[in-house]
């Protein structure tokens, strides 16, 4: 069955440094409360135990450089810088060890936020989707494959709103790093090339308007950049 009822939307893909070829992206988690002082200024605790998620659709993808109008629905539109990882093989209950060598690819990302809807949601106990999974609100650097990275330590994780720094930490200070994300998640799911993670993001989130630009960044990798434009 090769013909469809209206054209598919085309495939989502990400720039790699390096490569003439997209990464083209099948789903994109994200982890929630991964930095302790985000948590906190957020009023919530941490679980050490084990990373939670929510997920962003493709539509949500945008690349570096784009111009997000405004979106609807919310007053309290906030930034999170965050580190990106992109899986190239596939990974199912698998070990720290086993998801360490998974990892194709870093880069730097922003989860956008509608975050008075987040807030409404965490007093209902309703779902997030409204708060996370909007157009525009997942955006990519491009990404830097993993053995031109090197290890994930003390690199430096910031987020400037028209050139005022915002956010800054240690990728070091994440309480679940990428190995332990990875191989968590792979016991929920069959992971594997196409799957793209957010891991978080530090304190000093904040909201941004209209004409603010954006700009993220995490030592040795390209930055991401977004600029927020009148609402549609
Ligand atoms: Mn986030």
């Amino acid at each position: 069955m090769t013909d469809f009822l209206f054209p598919p939307e085309p495939p989502t893909g990400l720039v790699v440094q390096g490569e003439a070829q997209l990464y083209p992206v099948r789903r994109i988690f994200c982890v929630g409360r991964n930095y302790a002082a985000h948590a906190a200024e957020m009023g919530n605790t941490v679980d050490r135990e084990a990373p939670f998620y929510f997920t962003k659709s493709l539509s949500a993808v945008v690349p570096s450089g784009a111009e997000l109008p405004y979106p609807p629905g919310t007053q309290d539109l906030h930034h999170e810088v965050e580190l990106a990882f992109a899986l190239g093989a596939p990974l199912f209950r698998a070990s720290r060890a086993e998801a360490a060598e998974a990892v194709y690819a870093y880069g730097v990302a922003l989860d956008m936020t509608r975050r008075d809807l987040q807030a409404q949601a965490k007093d209902k106990r309703r779902p997030w989707d409204l708060s996370k999974d909007f157009e525009g609100s997942a955006v990519f650097a491009p990404m830097l494959p993993a053995e031109n990275f090197g290890e994930v330590g003390p690199q430096k994780i910031w987020l400037d709103v028209n050139g005022v720094r915002r956010q800054e930490a240690a990728l070091s200070d994440m309480i679940h790093d990428v190995a332990g994300i990875a191989a968590h998640l792979s016991g929920y799911y069959h992971l594997g090339p196409g799957d793209v993670i957010l891991t978080g993001t530090p304190a000093g989130v904040g909201a941004v308007g209209q004409g603010d630009r954006l700009e993220g960044g995490i030592d040795g990798l390209e930055p991401v950049r977004l600029t927020i434009t009148a609402p549609e």
